[in-house]
């Protein structure tokens, strides 16, 4: 049977590896930490993943913690105004549920399920030298360790890599105690709330490892207001200063967020990243090649919510190249082919999470506007965060936006 090493224990190569598993596949994982560790460590992410992704973990029996995690069932954007009111305030119906559980939880768990399957885990921090002598060993090397160093393998492209800086500084902190949304109780949402040149302040339901919660999640322009959390260190100072931002630019979230407390104490994370596209080949200093997976090939801003959603359809559409590959050679081509095949989503992904950090253009204001009016555009804008090739429809260029909007309104 084929032998292949992933190296990365995240949302693809866990997603990845098991996958392989199923089906008969030789599998070495190597993690740079424990199931235990990851457990214990800090959160990592917000990863609210919408149905197309699910579905994939689904279809190979990887939904653990379906029927705990909080049903997301919308998308709500609201728009601060000047006197810290609301400009636009509407929440989107999803026609697949989301959920978000934290990775903490379903990383421990899918490694501890690999393992009792019999996969070979090896705790360790892959550097280059070891991918070199390790690659002679399989048929096939993937790289999934996320934005961390083993990126340097992977040249960038600038061609689809229109930001070289950090576009946000994140800002997460999970709480306990967040009252309901006040305008629709009775289902829960994400919550987008943007501060124009400020920044965005995202509100979603989790399960994480004490049971539900909810998460507060600032995207700060850099240099602005809200960048305010680097050299932070204290959890609770981090859940203060995100209350105080909240108070200030987004008062009918903080009206509910007054009691809150922190999850626990790996419940809050900073940092920032700049968006970038890599090649999806990385060569050796032996000369072996090894293929990229997810975020080190296409790491957008979380600004969308989508890199989670992104590594499940790529660890989806590997499975899908590696299994119909059967037993050829994992050349160069196939690693081409297998990624292209992974950037007939990525790509739209990376172009409307990139628009997306821009200021938005008056057409996109309006159609922002005209969706607290015309339920149809909300539903539609909140679905385009489960298939955002549908924004190639009727988002990025005006005339094909006010071409939606007269369908609707007959003008
Ligand atoms: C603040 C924030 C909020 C986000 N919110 C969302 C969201 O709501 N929805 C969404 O879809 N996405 C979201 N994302 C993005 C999402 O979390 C990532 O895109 C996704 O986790 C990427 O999966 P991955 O498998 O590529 O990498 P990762 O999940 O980063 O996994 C990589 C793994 O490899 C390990 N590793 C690293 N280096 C090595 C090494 N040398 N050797 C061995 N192991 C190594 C790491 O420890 C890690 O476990 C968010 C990201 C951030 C930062």
């Amino acid at each position: 049977m084929r032998k292949i090493l992933i190296v990365g224990a995240g949302q693809s190569g866990l997603q990845l590896a098991l996958g392989l598993q199923s089906r008969g596949y030789e599998v070495t994982l190597m993690s740079n930490r424990t199931a235990d560790e990851i457990r214990s460590g800090r959160v990592m992410s917000t990863q609210c993943m919408f149905d197309t992704a699910l579905q994939h973990e689904r279809d190979l029996g990887l939904d653990f913690w379906e029927s705990q995690a909080p049903r997301i069932e919308g998308l709500g954007v609201s728009v601060a105004g000047p006197d810290s009111g609301r400009l636009i305030d509407w929440v989107g119906k999803l026609d697949g549920y989301a959920q978000s559980v934290d990775q903490r939880v379903k990383m421990a768990g899918w490694m501890e399920t690999f393992a009792q399957r019999g996969g070979q885990l090896v705790i360790h921090g892959a550097a280059v030298g070891d991918l070199d002598y390790f690659s002679r060993s399989y048929d096939l090397v993937l790289v999934a360790a996320g934005k961390g160093e083993l990126v340097s393998m992977f040249g960038r492209d600038a061609s689809r890599s229109p930001y070289s800086e950090p576009q946000r500084a994140l800002a997460v902190a999970y709480v306990h105690g967040l009252g309901p949304r006040p305008e629709h109780p009775d289902f829960d949402a994400v919550r987008c709330n943007i501060v124009p040149g400020v920044g965005e302040l995202f509100v979603m339901p989790t399960l994480t490892t004490g049971g539900r919660a909810d998460i507060l999640f600032w995207e700060g322009v850099p240099g602005g207001p809200l960048d305010a959390f680097q050299g932070v260190k204290d959890p609770a100072e981090h859940l203060s200063l995100t209350l105080e931002l909240m108070e200030k630019f987004t008062p009918w979230e903080y009206a509910r967020a007054t009691k809150v407390e922190l999850t626990d104490a790996g419940g809050t994370l900073a940092g920032r990243y700049a968006p970038t596209v890599r090649n999806p080949i990385g060569r050796l200093p032996g000369g072996g090649l090894v293929l990229g997976v997810a975020d080190v090939v296409v790491a957008n801003d979380p600004i969308t919510g989508q890199g989670s959603n992104s590594a499940s359809k790529c660890a989806a559409a590997y499975l899908a190249a590696i299994v119909e590959h059967g037993e050829k050679p994992f050349d160069e081509e196939w690693m081409r082919g297998a990624f292209d095949r992974y950037w007939q989503t990525a790509q739209h992904v990376t172009k409307w999470t990139n628009a997306m950090l821009a200021p938005p253009p008056e057409h996109v204001l309006n159609l922002l506007g005209a969706a607290g009016q015309l339920q149809p555009i909300a539903d539609r804008f909140a679905n385009g965060f489960n298939d955002p090739s549908d924004f190639e429809n009727f988002f990025f260029d005006p005339e094909k936006t006010n071409a939606y909007l007269a369908s609707l309104t007959g003008n």
